[in-house]
């Protein structure tokens, strides 16, 4: 039978993340392309999980989300993000960042609205955008600063343009946002009555002493911006799929709404967990973010050595490197190049950029055991020229 499929989705292929993880799985190879984390959950989050299991809290929970939880988050963002938020209000639990994104977009865009996208980009953002059939902007940041320019932002401007949407830190480059590059946002955003949404999953993960910056907590920014937040990688949970929107009282309603017609409510026993988890003393993520300095420096510094020049990252737990010496036609072929002789696995730059520039960039994602970024390293050295 040949049943045509819907229109939104018609142009939608599966990104090259999951291309690449079941290429590596095939081989046995090390996955160093789809950002797994592989780190241990700490024990508490575990823990809260199973007792909430075992006392049979496996019930819906409000579509925002248990009230106990919403109260920590509101805590937590005052401490770590300078926001204040109403737990009742103004923060919703969702199914993941990316359910928060889907939700978000759905309640507050209708279709043909424009949205400025800077690039390089996380796929599922741009992928997301088009299901929703929203317009994407596209605005290029040129590595290795990645600086968003006031000027290059206006020019990415539409008629249509309703929002601009920032990810910092950045997957795939790392690239966290200034304070003086969130206030170019806010002008702009303030003379075009734009919204801004963001994705801050990877806020504790920041490096050589940098500080993550909330967009919202900038200027007046807050009354116009959906922070998007999630607990993935804080916690090593990439499988329980949750994080949470904090956004102005009419704005969480409408995106809880949605919420509840997509998912009824995030896990509720997985929301113990996390509520477990944000009682944690701030030592855990002093630690976690030496954890993944550590591991940044390894895999940065082993990929110099191989010839694939990495651009540093200043946060998340991936790296871009350059694999043009290398003489591949485009970067997925030299991504499969590289997953044949060696064995390791990244996402080709292509992924990221809608533009030629990724196809000299592969993606690495060091959120691995550091035996396993060590062998890693040590396959690259394998790596040679195409023909
Ligand atoms: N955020 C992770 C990545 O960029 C995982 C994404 C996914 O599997 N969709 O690799």
């Amino acid at each position: 039978m040949s049943f045509p499929l819907s229109r939104r989705i018609a142009d939608l292929q599966s990104s090259d993340i999951r291309l690449m993880t079941r290429a590596c799985e095939r081989v046995g190879g090390i996955n160093l392309g789809q950002g797994l984390g592989d780190l241990p959950t700490p024990p508490s989050v575990r823990e809260g999980a199973i007792t909430a299991i075992q006392t049979n809290r496996n019930r819906y929970s409000l579509p925002e989300g248990i009230g106990e939880l919403r109260r920590a988050i509101a805590a937590k963002l005052i401490r770590d993000n300078a926001l204040d938020a109403d737990p009742e209000r103004e923060i919703v639990v969702t199914p993941g960042a990316t359910g928060a994104f889907a939700a978000a977009l759905t309640a507050l865009f209708d279709p043909g609205d424009g949205i400025v996208l800077p690039e390089p980009y996380y796929g599922y953002h741009l992928n997301t955008i088009r299901l929703c059939d929203l317009d994407p902007h596209f605005l290029t940041l040129q590595g290795p600063g990645f600086e968003l320019e006031e000027a290059a932002l206006r020019s990415a401007l539409r008629p249509n343009t309703r929002a601009i949407l920032l990810c910092t830190p950045s997957n795939p480059s790392g690239k966290m946002l200034s304070e003086e590059e969130i206030r170019r946002v806010e002008r702009v955003a303030a003379d075009h009555d734009l919204l801004v949404i963001t994705d801050e999953i990877y806020e504790y993960l920041t490096y050589d002493g940098r500080q993550h910056r909330s967009p919202a907590a900038v200027g007046g920014l807050r009354e116009r911006t959906v922070s998007i937040f999630g607990f993935s990688k804080t916690f090593s949970i990439t499988g329980w799929r949750l994080g949470y929107v904090v956004a102005p009282e009419p704005l969480a309603a409408a995106i809880n709404l949605v919420n509840d017609l997509l998912y009824v409510c995030a896990p509720t026993p997985l929301q113990y967990g996390v509520l477990e988890g944000l009682r944690a003393a701030p030592d855990y993520f002093t630690h976690l973010r030496a954890t993944y300095q550590r591991k940044r420096d390894l895999l940065c510094e082993g990929l110099a050595a191989a010839g694939l020049e990495p651009l540093i990252p200043n946060g998340a737990y991936y790296v871009l490197a350059d694999i043009g010496r290398f003489g591949y036609p485009n970067a997925k072929a030299g991504a499969l190049a590289l997953l044949e002789q060696t064995g390791v696995a990244g996402v080709p730059g292509s992924a990221f950029y809608r533009s030629g520039e990724g196809e000299r960039l592969i993606r690495f994602c060091f959120a691995k055991e550091d035996a396993v970024l060590r062998e890693a390293v040590a396959r690259l050295r394998r790596f040679r020229p195409a023909g």
